[in-house]
């Protein structure tokens, strides 16, 4: 079997910045992940915050930054890891594909979170026919419909702004009020058909074999409680770390995030954490970046004190 220097878990920003950085130190390495590079932006529709960028497609950006991880001649492979274990000093990365197994001097840990759901009655049934958490996947869809986005922070202002362009109607439900970015609030609330219902509790989902609309109630005043009918719900209400295939590692925190220290370096020497699923306050595809970069230089270092290479 060939030893890496360093496998990285996970393509999306902070596994690609963190594999230009570790072949720029001249670490042979390997990145890993179960889709297409790209992470989580793939399915973006507009960036606009990352220096120097203006307005970015997440889709293009994906596209910039593996070519980057390219030209340095990253190896990549499609995998799903499924366990990461030690042995005799090296880590171990277990895949599902063929029971590949892969070894390394140093691991990262990139593989950042997935949508949170509501957990109410329906939503399992209607889930990918009705409710979906992807407004770029199925926005286009809808097209002349009455929609429902639920949640109020970044995320959902971002892609409310961008369904309110396609769909007929556009209704928020949210927990609390709006959370977002002062800018991007002040933008939708001023878009012609969004109404905005803060503070809510979601009930459930009704219809038949096809999703007809959504029960919600207030969580002030006396509780007034709505039956809103709509064609689409898109739900945007927070992450859930997908680290459970780093659990036997015991470097996650009670919520799941991998802790890290300012070096990205975990409790175990030789794992690293890198982006979204490590535990942080603000989960952006900058702070992505820099945390891949803080990790990747941290395993050269790493390697060089601990195998003297
Ligand atoms: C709708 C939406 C809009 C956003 N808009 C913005 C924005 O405008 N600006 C901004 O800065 N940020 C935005 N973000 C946040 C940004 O996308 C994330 O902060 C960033 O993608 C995190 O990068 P990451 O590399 O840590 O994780 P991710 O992008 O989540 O990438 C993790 C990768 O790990 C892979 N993976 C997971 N588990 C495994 C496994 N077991 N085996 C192999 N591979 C695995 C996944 O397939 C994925 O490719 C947005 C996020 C969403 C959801």
């Amino acid at each position: 079997m060939k030893t890496y220097d360093l496998i990285i878990v996970g393509s999306g920003p902070a596994g690609m910045t963190a594999s230009i950085y570790a072949a720029r130190a001249n670490l042979s390495v390997l990145m890993l992940d179960k889709l297409a590079p790209g992470g989580q932006i793939v399915n973006t529709n507009e960036i606009q915050n990352y220096t120097g960028m203006g307005t970015i497609n997440g889709a293009e950006l994906a596209i910039q930054m593996y070519q980057h991880t390219q030209e340095l001649n990253v190896e990549f492979d499609y995998r799903t890891v499924e366990e990461v274990k030690e042995e005799n000093g090296l880590k171990l990365v277990c895949c599902k594909e063929d029971g590949a197994v892969y070894a390394a001097r140093a691991v990262i840990l990139a593989t950042g979170t997935r949508p949170r759901t509501l957990g109410v009655e329906n939503e399992k049934k209607y889930a990918g026919n009705g409710i979906s958490w992807c407004a770029i996947c199925d926005g286009a869809a809808c097209r002349g419909q009455d929609v429902v986005v639920i949640g109020g922070g970044n995320s959902a202002v971002e892609e409310s702004i961008y369904l309110a362009e396609i769909v007929k109607s556009l209704t928020i439900v949210t927990m609390f009020d709006l959370t977002a970015d002062p800018m991007a609030c002040d933008k939708l609330r001023a878009m012609d058909h969004v109404t905005i219902y803060p503070y809510q509790d979601v009930l459930e989902f009704y219809g038949d074999k096809k999703l007809q609309g959504i029960h919600f109630k207030s969580t002030k005043d006396d509780g007034t409680e709505r039956r809103l009918d709509c064609d689409k719900v898109f739900e945007y209400i927070g992450l859930t770390p997908t680290t459970e295939c780093f659990q036997s590692l015991g470097v996650l925190n009670k919520m799941g995030y991998v802790e890290v220290d300012e070096h990205m370096a975990t409790k175990l020497p030789g794992v690293f954490g890198a982006g979204d699923c490590i535990t942080k306050n603000l989960r952006q595809v900058i702070t992505a970046c820099a945390d891949g970069a803080i990790a990747a230089q941290s395993a050269a270092h790493y390697i060089q004190s601990t195998f003297k290479r």
